[in-house]
């Protein structure tokens, strides 16, 4: 992805697009899989890591990325597809694979309806699918 496109989605989702801004979005567009604030990290030799996380931190608040818990310590991060408002009705399912601890958005697989009890209010799903990824598994 061009860095005028990353701007372009930048300024879309009202956020300045400073050039730190830039790398790390395009840091994580450019990633098949979702990237940890460590992940992260290793790509910038001069960034510190308070400013990684706040950038992470507005881009959320932001609904670019959104935050995956896929069951290990470090929490994921990954671009939002197009339009996607975060909110339950756009989730989808996470896979973790757990040979290459790799962690995929499938943003095509929508999680399943959930029917809670009555004066139960849903907020927020998780769901993650582990397994082996198709580089794994063959
Ligand atoms: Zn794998
Ligand atoms: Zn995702």
């Amino acid at each position: 992805m061009q860095n005028q496109e990353i701007e372009n989605k930048l300024r879309t989702q009202d956020v300045k697009p400073t050039a730190m801004r830039i790398l790390v979005l395009r840091t994580l567009f450019n990633s098949r899989s979702a990237m940890s604030l460590s992940d992260i990290e290793q790509q910038f030799d001069q960034a510190d890591r308070t400013t990684l996380y706040r950038t992470l931190k507005t881009f959320e608040s932001k609904k670019i990325i959104h935050k995956i818990d896929d069951g290990t310590n470090a929490p994921k991060f990954a671009v939002c597809v197009e339009g996607c408002e975060c909110n339950p009705e756009d989730l989808h399912i996470h896979f973790h694979c757990t040979n290459c601890e790799e962690t995929y958005c499938l943003n095509n697989i929508s999680i399943p309806t959930i029917e809670l009890p009555n004066q139960f209010t849903l907020n927020q799903i998780n769901m993650v699918v582990k397994g082996l990824c198709d580089d794994c598994s063959q």
